[in-house]
């Protein structure tokens, strides 16, 4: 397995900042040390998780930690529990992913129970859910680490209503905004949206040339490049079959460049949608 597979191992992705690959669902969690402190992004899929997680920053750095969660999929927050009972008192997130997890955090349980029984069933130590409390919306955030600073900004709907980016240096941490290795996650995507974000990313191609995708191996703007060419193809093809035959736009499944699953959420969210302009 290349290095770069391994789970659990940290990799150098720029100055002071590191990306290492969490087993369960292949989360990239990220972590960008200052002199005074660091920020790690995401916290895992259950206090398992976030436990090995968390062994791993404290093999890099001692200082206090604060936490980012690029959005509100459990995979990347329902580490949060372990984190706080470590002393981390500040977790960021956009407000509507923060309100997110209060509303779909219980429901969400189910989803990890391969990867965490005891956070699926809420049983057990540093099973709760979580809350982020400190919220960023329109307006950037930068963080002075002492010495480095990182930038916690929102570029619209994407992934989900509320995800947030993490810049550190030549250093991008784009959430599941971008996925190396899988199809992107329509699920609770804004499609149309989606693809704004992207280019808005690639227009800040010179600021970060290093991309750490939410899941998979480290990419560059090529490469968000080509997802954003591929998300254009399928919103082509979908509106087309959405205003051919609105009674039954799934047709159009079998000849979308993505996964069947992908391709009906596609779909699905492509007419849920419909309606929403901009961010
Ligand atoms: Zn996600």
């Amino acid at each position: 397995m290349p290095e770069e597979e391994t789970p659990g191992r940290w990799i150098s992705a720029g100055e002071r900042t590191w990306f290492l690959r969490l087993e369960g669902f292949g989360v990239n969690a990220g972590l960008v040390v200052g002199d005074d402190r660091a920020a790690v992004i995401d916290s895992g899929a259950g206090p398992t998780e976030a436990a090995q997680l968390h062994a791993a920053v404290r093999e890099l750095t001692d200082l206090p930690l604060v936490l980012v969660n690029t959005h509100a999929h459990g995979d990347h927050f329902f580490g949060n529990a372990y984190f706080a009972a470590q002393g981390v008192e500040e977790i960021y997130a956009h407000a509507r992913a923060a309100r997110a997890i209060a509303d779909t955090g219980e429901e969400q349980r189910r989803l990890v129970h391969a990867v965490d029984p005891a956070m699926a069933a809420a049983d057990g130590e540093h099973t709760a859910v979580v809350l982020p409390n400190r919220l960023v919306d329109e307006q950037p955030v930068d963080l002075d680490l002492g010495g480095h600073s990182i930038t916690v900004f929102h570029l619209g709907r994407g992934h989900t209503d509320g995800d947030l980016l993490v810049g550190s240096g030549t250093v991008l941490f784009a959430g599941d905004l971008v996925e190396e290795g899988a199809d992107p996650s329509f699920e609770d995507s804004f499609p149309r949206q989606w693809g704004q974000v992207l280019g808005k990313i690639i227009a800040i191609d010179e600021l970060y040339p290093s991309i750490v995708p939410g899941h998979g191996r480290l990419v560059d703007m090529d490469f968000v490049r080509t997802q954003l060419q591929q998300l254009r193809q399928g919103i082509r093809m979908c509106s087309s079959a959405i205003s051919e035959s609105s009674a039954d736009a799934t047709k159009a499944i079998p000849i979308l460049p993505y996964t069947p699953l992908q391709s009906r959420y596609l779909v699905e969210r492509m007419r849920d949608t419909a309606g929403l302009r901009g961010a």
